[in-house]
């Protein structure tokens, strides 16, 4: 059963010290989060708002949640007092709803502006034609309680290692180019990885990688 510190072990070795691990823990349970969090684990990521927001009150305080899925704007307020970051800002609707309940809630929340940058339909984001006029100061001051702290984007699921590492590339050029424009410091978090690709994605500049079934076994 200690597989799961097993596992942590052996993916923090093989990961460069400034790239962030999230442990992507959905559908799994509280049992799992805790040999993890055990294991010295605190940045855990989640998909579904209700499921996260659970887990949250159930585990200790000082865990970092990450949502990481397409969140539903309605259910934004149900987590924005404690989520740590926000990495699927996949259209403006959100940002606008981030912005109203962050306000609310009397915070600044970190964030990540999602990029489709598989070749499947299926996956969300923003297009790069949608992200470039976005990713100016004069387009971010109407979120001021969002601070936009970089870009999160899924590679295409298929085996071409070589179109993977090509759409990790076109998101981290995507990125400087928003912080050349932006010039902000802040702007540092890139994140993209999974179990399946992390490696092409830490050899293409990836500052943080969400692992889940590595870590946790299949779901
Ligand atoms: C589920 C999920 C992951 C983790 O996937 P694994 O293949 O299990 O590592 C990462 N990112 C997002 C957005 C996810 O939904």
């Amino acid at each position: 059963m200690s597989s799961i510190s097993d596992n942590l072990t052996q993916l923090r070795g093989q990961l460069p010290p400034e790239v962030l691990l999230v442990a992507v823990s959905k559908t799994k349970p509280l049992e799992d989060l805790q040999t993890a969090y055990d294991a010295g684990q605190r940045d855990f990521g989640e998909n579904r708002v209700q499921e996260m927001a659970e887990k949250h009150a159930a585990l200790p305080q000082d865990i970092r949640w990450h949502m990481i899925g397409h969140v539903q704007t309605n259910k934004i307020k149900d987590f924005v007092s404690w989520v740590h970051l926000v990495h699927g800002v996949d259209r403006l609707k959100v940002l606008e709803v981030l912005q109203a309940e962050a306000a609310k809630a009397g915070r600044t929340v970190d964030a990540l502006l999602q990029v489709h940058i598989a070749q499947e339909e299926t996956k969300f984001g923003f297009s790069s034609e949608e992200l470039i006029p976005l990713l100016t100061r004069s387009a971010l001051q109407a979120y001021p309680n969002v601070r936009i702290r970089g870009l999160m984007g899924m590679a295409s699921f298929t085996p071409n290692q070589q179109q993977v590492a090509r759409e990790f590339a076109e998101l981290r050029a995507l990125f400087l180019a928003g912080k050349e424009q932006l010039g902000l410091d802040y702007l540092d978090t890139l994140s993209m990885g999974m179990s399946g690709d992390w490696p092409v994605a830490v050899a293409n500049g990836s500052t943080l990688i969400r692992v889940g079934s590595a870590l946790f076994g299949s779901r």
